[in-house]
């Protein structure tokens, strides 16, 4: 071959890289003008674009499974816009904001550094029932009570909460103990309906990953209380609180409720690490379920020391004037009398520390 010939080769050959740059892009341009078309359409007709690439290409020189990798490449290739969107840091973490956020719950603020304190019955059975606990939280000077309205059990033929007229309950009692109150919702279309009776809406350890009842809970303006899932990773658990965040709402408390794991000896296991990891990583309150965690009345006050001590902002546990009769966790709650005892150990434990 002449040289002068390969040199026009050569020329011609890096030209094609330029042509084919310039058609990527305008390939890019389109791609973006046709964002909003939904996703089944869209790789329904990539699916027979590439059939039809590979059909002309059996003229061409150009390996099969070659092409077939290059013009998916090009079909899931990003935009400058896509790239800095997946490298920006998440609107929960510590790299976007620095500073703690601090929510305001009727006068008591969590994630200032001293811990809060709610506790409250698995379930809300009765008036009676959560005046009785609301009365010793006041007692105590204390101002978050929990229950349950809404209860997601592990089997249909359990008690499955009062709904409504639970939430009624307890805003009842919180009003009338100037307590504010904390319930799980479980599905999107009743976050609306809660708003009215409370002040943190929970989202229990199996919906931490109901990517719909998150989105929903960061459309409102109240405080979430996330939970741990299952067997959630702690990314896992910061991308959840990362759902509600990206739908406008940033007032998000984390709560460390223990994972499963193959250990028997507890109902699950209390990640005790995951609170200062989490303090790290976020920059959102973290509070420590030291109940579902453990499963364990005699070992919660150390837990709930260990948690305080680790950094938590808060201590949740479950408090029932009668658990042997409780509709649900009848085997875990503390009556009035163990928890008084419960929580003059661990004030003064906070005290200390
Ligand atoms: C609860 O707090 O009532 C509850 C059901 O907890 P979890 O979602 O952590 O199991
Ligand atoms: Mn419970």
């Amino acid at each position: 071959m002449q040289t002068t010939n390969v040199l026009e080769l050569k020329k011609q050959y890096e030209q094609t890289h330029f042509e084919l740059l310039k058609l990527l892009n305008e390939q890019a341009s389109l791609k973006q003008q046709l964002k909003d078309l939904p996703e089944s359409e869209r790789s329904q007709s990539e699916k027979l674009l590439l059939a039809e690439l590979k059909a002309q290409n059996e003229a061409g020189v150009l390996g099969e499974s070659t092409m077939d990798a290059i013009f998916k490449a090009v079909m899931q290739a990003k935009t400058k816009e896509e790239e800095a969107a997946s490298k920006r840091p998440m609107l929960v973490s510590r790299a976007y904001k620095n500073e703690d956020t601090v929510i305001d719950l009727k006068g008591e603020k969590v994630g200032t550094g001293k811990a809060s304190f709610v506790f409250g019955p698995c379930s809300v059975e009765s008036y009676d029932q959560v005046a009785a606990v609301a009365e010793s939280l006041k007692d105590k000077g204390l101002k978050l009570l929990r229950g349950g309205a809404f209860k997601p059990r592990s089997s249909p033929y359990d008690f499955q909460g009062l709904g409504v007229e639970g939430l009624e309950i307890l805003k009842r009692a919180a009003d009338e103990y100037d307590l504010a109150v904390i319930s799980e919702i479980v599905t999107p279309h009743d976050i609306e309906k809660a708003l009215d009776f409370v002040d943190v809406i929970q989202i229990g350890a199996r919906n931490a990953q109901n990517f719909e009842l998150l989105k929903e809970a960061g459309r409102t303006n109240k405080p979430i209380l996330l939970k741990r899932a299952l067997s959630g990773t702690i990314s896992e658990f910061i991308a959840a609180a990362e759902y509600i965040h990206s739908e406008g709402n940033g007032q998000i408390i984390l709560c460390e409720r223990g994972i499963r794991t193959y250990e028997t000896a507890t109902r699950n296991t209390l990640d005790i690490s995951a609170v200062p990891i989490l303090k790290q990583e976020t920059h959102l309150p973290v509070m420590v379920d030291v109940t579902h965690s453990t499963g364990r009345k005699d070992i919660m006050l150390p837990c709930a020391k260990a948690a305080l001590a680790v950094g938590a902002d808060g201590v949740m546990a479950e408090v029932h004037p009668n658990p042997a009769v409780a509709l649900s966790d009848a085997g875990q709650q503390m009556d009035i009398p163990a928890f008084d005892k419960f929580y003059s150990e661990l004030a003064a434990f906070q005290a200390k520390i």
